[in-house]
């Protein structure tokens, strides 16, 4: 079982839209971000205006898209879907520009992956509702101006420090997605449970969400299965003995973390004596960019208590060797 994963199949993804929220009220947690955009969007409906550009940041299976929906439900608006790596041509941008309606949400998913030319594309469709396209071949080739409906561009990435800053610019409203305590994500199991029509114990809801990753998609998954569980090996509802059975049966980690979380404690601790080691010297030793280490692994495993940030780079708590089982001492075999 990989929670984390990207590939689902057909039907799980229409699962995964039914416990989608589509409103504001049905959001859980991120308070302030909500709190913020409800502002914003009220503002822009009175004065019939399209939303400023909204940029969402943080790790994969936060709500990023999910609120893009959301803004646009909230703004009574059409929205549009794609990704960076899509958009290969500007062609392919100007097609979905054109198409918009008046204050419609266009989301791009990823857009740190923008190729170059279609980020400069993008620039002034989002400053000033206008394109150049280029018409007819040859000689007779030449750009014609077009103008836009004003729209609202809603952008989201896992890796922030990847974004030009000309493109961040551009963005009059940044929302940056933290990951959800525990008990956040006992109220989504709690929703989704109730929208799967599976009846599910408070002690079980919160082992569930207490293994998660403090990610909803992650909680959400782990549900699913637990389910499974519970229907093949159980009377279908969901209760604290069931539910550590399944997550037992599937592996899921005691924290719910992951394989590359795993892989950075015990790097640190089999090969650096538990830090203090610098961020690129562990991007290194574990194979990932530095930059995905800071964005998206370790903000959780701070927030968890498993790493320290020291001024002579990052250090591994008690916790991380208990979790682990390891034992604190001189590094071994050399
Ligand atoms: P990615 O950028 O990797 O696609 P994301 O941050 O856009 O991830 P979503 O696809 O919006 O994440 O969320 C994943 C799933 O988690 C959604 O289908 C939704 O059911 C659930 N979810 C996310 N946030 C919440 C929330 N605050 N309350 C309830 N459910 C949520």
């Amino acid at each position: 079982l990989d929670p984390t994963s990207e590939n689902f199949s057909p039907e799980e993804i229409d699962v995964e839209k039914k416990l989608r929220p589509l409103e504001f009220d049905d959001f859980t947690g991120q308070d302030q971000v909500l709190e913020n955009l409800q502002i914003f969007v009220k503002a822009a409906n009175l004065r019939g205006e399209a939303l400023d550009h909204t940029l969402f940041h943080g790790p994969p299976g936060l709500g990023k898209t999910t609120l893009a929906h959301i803004l646009a439900n909230e703004l009574d608006v059409g929205i549009k879907v794609t990704s960076g790596p899509v958009l290969d041509k500007p062609g392919d941008l100007a097609g979905l520009l054109t198409n918009l309606d008046e204050r419609d949400v266009l989301f791009i998913d990823e857009i740190h992956r923008l190729s170059p030319i279609v980020e400069e594309y993008l620039y002034s469709a989002m400053e000033d509702y206008k394109i150049d396209i280029m018409i007819e071949t040859g000689p007779n080739a030449r750009t014609v101006q077009i103008n836009l409906s004003p729209f609202t561009l809603v952008g989201a990435t896992t890796r922030s420090g990847l974004l030009t800053s000309p493109m961040r610019a551009r963005f009059g409203i940044q929302s940056r997605l933290q990951y959800y305590k525990t008990d956040l994500l006992t109220t989504i199991v709690q929703r989704s449970a109730m929208i799967l029509d599976v009846p599910i114990t408070m002690e079980a809801a919160v082992e569930i969400a207490g293994r998660s990753r403090g990610t909803p998609r992650i909680a959400n998954a782990l549900l699913r299965r637990v389910r499974d569980f519970a229907q093949i090996k159980g009377n279908g509802s969901i209760d604290i003995k069931i539910a550590k059975f399944a997550l037992e049966a599937l592996n899921v980690d005691a924290h719910g973390l992951d394989e590359m979380d795993n892989k950075i404690l015990s790097t640190i601790i089999d090969k650096f004596k538990g830090g203090p080691v610098g961020i690129t010297t562990i991007a290194t030793a574990v194979s990932e960019s530095p930059e995905t280490i800071e964005e998206v692994y370790e903000p959780f495993l701070i927030q968890q208590g498993f790493i320290m940030r020291t001024p002579r780079g990052r250090e591994v708590t008690e916790q991380a060797y208990k979790h682990l089982g390891k034992v604190k001492g001189p590094i071994q075999g050399g």
